[in-house]
């Protein structure tokens, strides 16, 4: 695809258009709109196979009612790149009370930005926006230049020009199969550049939740920024500080689950924005061992997420803050607490220090809490506690952080496998691993008391401090 995108830029364009001029932006402004270079399904090449039915019902329902209406954002972007999108947004001239009267199952949603939400099918949600534009008067922003108010509607030129990234405004139309490229977006799909519509300080500034989101397009589709794009990050990484935790814990939340988590968060760390998303990360990344850990768990996360399979928000945090959990732990238990109300302890601490930079939503919290509380049982396995743990909603959870922390060293791979094991073995093979659980700790109990007689006993002529035959080295 990439090379046909690149054939493309020689192309003319349909219906008198002028062809894609590769240097030279277009700067939107309400008067004299500029026009869009529009590409036909020949020249783009979108798979209309790709397109779900139901967004083209959405976009066709709103063209029969006398309105402009286009697919666009990502799931254009990830037509051009011969992906099935996840989702579909619509843009319209149609405002939102107009949107809402042609649909059954449409409700207004969104106070800063009024958008629809569209219901069509068993289970597909349509977000249709109306057209932004340049307000009359200047835009409300705050001293830091963030917008504190976006709900004017314009032109379609000025809508691309509100958009964030070149290859985020290109607007396809399914009916006839147009694809309208204002700024230039095909040739930075082509060159795989991420590419900030105007003036880029300007933009970061007006809404700083867009270096987030560059960061993650980038380790997403694995494209390079451009210069400009990339310069004013260093210096406005403070400006993350203004924007609601809420909003913060959902983009890091994306970043997260983008399936290429560790990506992002190096590109996080190389741009000093890390530092407001998750300040207990930066120290657990420095020790090697706790930085194993991470990577083992965002790579399995990546690769469920590729697979489509599932991956809870609980389980992320709680494997990021485990580390930082596990230090806590130990200093609890330095200033003399028994092990299990220690680990809680340390769970508060650290949800406690993280929800001052994120709003780690309460059902979230919880469910990391437990996942760290159930490792220590996990790992004791003791008789019947072993069956009770299986019922526990949050076993499967627990069982497979377990499993990552043996993989990445932290814990020794013995009990992993008994786990594996006996989650696979039928009534007879669990019965027989809890026995062999039962015998190990018997032989364990003989070896402590035959050191501890052996300490006792008065050292003779010629003895050695070499163990017997029969001693074990190394209690298991
Ligand atoms: P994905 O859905 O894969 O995360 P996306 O590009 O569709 O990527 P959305 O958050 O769904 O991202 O937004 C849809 C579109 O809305 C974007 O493609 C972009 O054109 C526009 N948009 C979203 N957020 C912003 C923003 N903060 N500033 C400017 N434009 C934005
Ligand atoms: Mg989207």
């Amino acid at each position: 695809m990439i090379d046909f995108l690149r054939k493309i830029f020689g192309l003319s364009s349909g219906k008198g258009i002028p062809a894609a001029r590769p240097e030279k932006e277009v700067i939107a402004s309400s008067a004299g709109d500029p026009s869009p270079v529009v590409l036909q399904a020949h020249e783009h090449g979108i798979d209309l196979n790709l397109v779900s039915r139901n967004a083209i019902r959405v976009v066709g329902t709103l063209q029969q009612a006398g309105y402009a209406a286009f697919i666009v954002g990502g799931a254009v972007r990830d037509l051009m790149l011969g992906e099935k999108p996840k989702d579909f947004d619509v843009a319209t001239d149609a405002t939102p009370e107009q949107v809402r009267r042609l649909f059954r199952r449409a409700f207004l949603i969104g106070r800063r930005f009024q958008i629809v939400h569209v219901r069509m099918g068993r289970d597909d949600l349509f977000e249709v926006t109306t057209f932004r534009g340049n307000s009359e008067k200047p835009a409300e922003v705050d001293e830091s230049g963030r917008l504190l108010s976006d709900n004017t509607f314009g032109t379609q030129a000025e809508d691309a020009a509100r958009r964030d990234f070149t290859i985020n405004a290109l607007y396809y139309n399914p009916t006839d199969q147009t694809l309208l490229d204002y700024h230039q977006g095909i040739r930075d799909l082509g060159t795989k550049t991420l590419r900030i519509i105007g003036d880029a300080e300007q933009r970061y500034r007006e809404d700083p939740v867009r270096m987030l989101r560059v960061v993650r397009f980038a380790a997403k589709l694995g494209f390079t920024l451009d210069e400009a794009t990339s310069a004013p990050i260093h210096q406005l990484h403070h400006l993350l500080d203004n924007i609601p935790t809420a909003r913060l814990f959902d983009e890091t939340l994306k970043l997260l689950m983008s399936g290429h988590a560790m990506s992002c968060l190096k590109e996080l760390r190389a741009y000093d924005l890390h530092g407001r998303l998750l300040p207990l990360l930066d120290e657990a990344l420095s020790d090697p061992k706790a930085a194993r850990f991470i990577e083992t768990a965002l790579e399995r996360t990546d690769l469920r997420i590729n697979d489509g399979r599932t991956v809870s928000p609980g389980f992320l945090f709680a494997a990021l803050l485990w580390p930082e959990v596990e230090v806590q732990w130990e200093a609890w238990q330095a200033k003399g607490e028994y092990p299990i109300p220690a680990l809680a302890a340390a769970a508060n601490t650290v949800l406690d220090r993280q929800t001052e930079a994120l709003a780690i939503q309460r059902r979230i919290a919880t469910d990391m809490r437990d996942i760290w509380l159930l490792q220590p049982r996990l790992e004791r396995r003791s008789g019947k506690a072993v069956f009770r743990l299986l019922e526990n909603p949050h076993f499967r959870a627990a069982y497979d952080f377990l499993l990552i922390r043996c993989d990445a060293g932290g814990l020794d791979a013995e009990t992993g496998e008994w786990w594996k094991a006996f989650v696979a073995g039928s009534a007879d093979e669990r019965q027989a691993l809890l026995e062999s659980l039962s015998l190990r700790a018997a032989e364990n109990s003989r070896s402590r008391k035959r050191r501890r007689r052996r300490r006792r006993r008065p050292s003779s002529a010629g003895s050695t401090d070499m163990p017997s035959a029969e001693t074990p080295t190394t209690a298991t």
